[in-house]
């Protein structure tokens, strides 16, 4: 019997509650990886296969897998499925899916951010499908051409999308709540008082999970898409749920300085792949010595070609840090970068500070060290890890005062 061994959710730190906001070095991939490891943290159900589903995959030609499987600390001979899908695509694939498997959904539109949802062999709640309805009513559809056509009339939408799919799904019970629509939407198709949903994309289906695993209840989900939709059954079991979800704030005030594109060097590229996005030292198999990035000859030592890449803890503080407020070219500025100390092992690695305002992770600062695009070189996301303070710092918000007139 397969069963939810466990669930994560990851929402950026920017925007506000109603819409999440990636950061400027964030995309589907680093949110999936986010919401992935905080599920591995509840579980030690070994992940044999991961399927990411998302309408915002970060490349489409090129592949995520590599990037997807050393984020996530996975083998790279781990099964990958990348698939372009919505709310209902999730429900369907963790309904069907087999033990070992993690679903990951995320978005960057219509509010960012990644669920992830881990298949084990028990205990567990149990995800059972209640049926599904594939029908076309492609209000808003991009095709090859690229360009978005929107056609937005909610009563269509409402009535021969969201009441067409339902009376073709023949539920026998009303939704604990439906994802994939606002919440006013969502109050209208589900039971009392449903959970408020962060978004409506691919996933918002992990969140509904989550709030019905939380409510310590069997619960009946449906997701929606369009007229496109699915419901599964949550059954009886203790299924832990790991929320990655800071307070949200502003979005970022930097300013992007336009100026040559850095070509991407592939051989470079290739070298610093598996310590740079599987955040692995090089370690000198005679002394101990860990070196980052790897090197060929062990300073310490003199050891020659035989280091083995050793994986990094991913906690740190803040040994000293700088901020830079110079335009750099095809960079956003102001920024913070930080020499950061590795919890345990002694390493200094340079990062970027991300998830709060420049300048506000000073020295001794603790925090987490997180997979980002550090870069875009030649249109190829560059990932890399960037330091993300615990506590997030930012700046009070502007507050905007309103007088109201009268007289004196
Ligand atoms: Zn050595």
């Amino acid at each position: 019997m397969s069963a939810l061994a466990a669930i994560g959710t990851y929402l950026p730190p920017w925007g506000s509650e109603k819409a999440r906001l990636g950061g400027l070095d964030e995309d589907a991939l680093t949110m999936a990886v986010e919401a992935g490891l905080a599920a591995r943290s509840a579980s030690d159900v070994a992940v044999t296969k991961v399927v990411f589903i998302s309408r915002s995959l970060p490349l489409v030609i090129g592949g995520n897998s590599a990037v997807l499987l050393a984020g996530l600390g996975l083998a790279n001979d781990t099964e990958v499925i990348e698939q372009v899908g919505g709310a209902p695509a999730v429900l369907d694939a963790l309904a069907t899916a087999g033990p070992g498997t993690m679903v990951l959904a995320a978005d960057l539109d219509e509010g960012a951010g990644a669920g992830a949802a881990l298949i084990g062999p028990g205990p567990g709640a149990t995800v059972t499908s209640r049926g599904r309805v594939h029908r076309s009513l492609p209000v808003r559809a991009q095709s090859l051409d690229g360009v978005l056509h929107e056609d937005d009339d909610p009563r269509l939408v409402r009535e021969r999308g969201t009441r067409a799919s339902f009376q073709g799904l023949a539920l026998d019970a009303v939704p604990f709540v439906v994802a994939g629509l606002s919440p006013r939407e969502t109050a209208a198709f589900s039971g009392p008082n449903p959970p408020v949903l962060p978004a409506t994309g691919a996933f918002s289906a992990i969140f509904a999970l989550a709030a019905a695993a939380e409510s310590g209840a069997e619960q009946l989900i449906v997701a929606v898409e369009q007229a496109t939709a699915s419901a599964a059954a949550l059954g009886a079991g203790t299924t832990p749920v790991v929320r990655v979800e800071p307070e949200p704030h502003s979005p970022e005030k930097r300013r992007t300085h336009p100026g040559p594109d850095i070509k991407i060097a592939f051989t470079a590229y290739d070298r610093a792949f598996d310590s740079k996005v599987a955040w692995e030292a090089g370690e000198c198999p005679s002394c101990g010595t860990l070196a980052l990035p790897p090197r060929h000859r062990c300073l310490e030592c003199g050891e020659e070609g035989t280091s083995v890449l050793v994986a990094l803890p991913r906690t740190a503080f803040v040994y000293t840090q700088t901020t830079i407020h110079i335009p750099v070219p095809g960079l956003s500025t102001p920024y913070s970068l930080a020499v950061i100390e590795l919890d345990g092992v002694g390493v200094r690695s340079l990062a970027t500070v991300t998830d709060s305002e420049p300048d506000t992770a000073g020295i001794g600062s603790t925090g987490r060290m997180v997979l980002r695009r550090v870069a875009t070189r030649s249109g190829v996301p560059d990932y890399g890890y960037a330091f993300s303070p615990d506590g997030i710092v930012h700046r009070p918000a502007y507050v905007e005062a309103t007088i109201s007139g009268g007289t004196r």
